[in-house]
């Protein structure tokens, strides 16, 4: 290898100055230290990417930077955590100096944007394959679980649903005219960190939507003991993504399909009132187990490949 591990790591992954107050040891020594504020608890989530599995070989190096994280910092939105630090374990075919340029600039991009610091990792040699663990603050008890949604709370969702979908479909060769933001909600994912700080105390339980609409509310609702109704007219579809529907047929793609990273979560009648983030009430939770979906006035069950007939 050209360069050594460590003159590596000096390279491209310790330029930015420490930068979270909870960093009070980062990369150089054998463990980075972390200093907890009373009163609250660490969020903590790691993530793998591996070339060929969760990306195509040869995905721009600088987007997948950003998604490695962004895919991470969304699993700490969906607590309400507060993203202070990760780690990065990055194993690499080769070294490439224009691919650790454009990754790292993608990766400390975003970490800049949310303070977050990078405070340590391990580079080996190998097949492409790239984790994150990302660590967060959350007020004691108050995290945002997927297992505290009550019958009658109201659903809702951040942001639209689909496009990142869309995104992959014109990836694997479907031809769209005008694909607006669609490459982008699948390259570069925004994560919901603001909306989740904002829903701690309001919101019953969360996730985010990074396998379908339909698989991830689904473990809420098994890990609630609950059902759900969600109501198709009530979904939030940008143009892209109805003009898709309307050509393919393919009504059922924004529920199934998966990178949208918005936040799927609960809240109950009486707290509705304060939410303050931009979202839109998509279903409600039931009693009953299962989950349904109305559609043109009829309610039909829904499974987490989607539409389920009645046999
Ligand atoms: P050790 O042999 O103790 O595991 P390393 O030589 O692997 O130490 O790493 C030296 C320092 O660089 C450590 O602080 C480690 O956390 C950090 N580090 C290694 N790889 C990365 C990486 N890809 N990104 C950020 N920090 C890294
Ligand atoms: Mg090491």
């Amino acid at each position: 290898m050209p360069l050594s591990e460590f003159s590596l790591i000096q390279r491209f992954f310790t330029q930015q100055p420490v930068r979270n107050a909870s960093t009070s040891l980062g990369i150089g020594d054998d463990c980075a230290l972390l200093s907890l504020p009373d009163g609250y608890e660490l969020a903590v989530t790691t993530d793998t990417m591996v070339e060929n599995v969760h990306f195509f070989a040869g995905a721009d190096p600088e987007q997948l930077g950003h998604k490695l994280l962004a895919v991470n910092l969304s699993d700490l939105a969906s607590m309400g955590a507060k993203p202070v630090s990760v780690t990065l374990a990055l194993t690499l075919p080769r070294v490439n100096e224009n691919w650790l340029t454009a990754f790292s600039k993608g990766f400390l991009g975003l970490a800049k944007r949310y303070s977050v610091d990078l405070i340590g990792g391990d580079t080996t040699s190998g097949p492409l394959t790239l984790t994150v663990q990302a660590m967060g603050l959350v007020p004691k008890g108050k995290a945002l679980l997927r297992s505290s949604a009550l019958p009658g709370d109201f659903i809702y969702l951040t942001g639209s649903l689909g496009e990142a979908g869309l995104g992959l479909k014109i990836i694997q060769g479907y031809h769209c005219e005008n694909p607006g933001t669609a490459l982008q909600r699948f390259h570069q994912p925004n994560p919901q960190v603001e909306a989740g700080l904002a829903l701690t105390g309001i919101a019953n339980a969360c996730i985010d939507v990074s396998d379908g609409l339909a698989g991830d509310l689904g473990h809420i609702l098994e890990q609630s003991n609950v059902g759900a109704c969600l109501d198709w007219e009530a979904l939030p579809l940008s143009d892209v993504v109805l003009a898709y529907i309307n050509e393919t047929n393919d009504w059922s793609m924004p529920l199934t399909a998966g990178d949208d990273y918005e936040l799927c979560f609960t809240v109950s009648p009486e707290k509705a009132a304060q939410l303050t983030i931009n979202c839109t009430k998509i279903g409600v939770i039931e009693s009953t187990p299962g989950l349904r979906l109305q559609k043109s006035g009829i309610i039909q069950p829904l499974t987490s490949k989607g539409y389920e007939h009645f046999s």
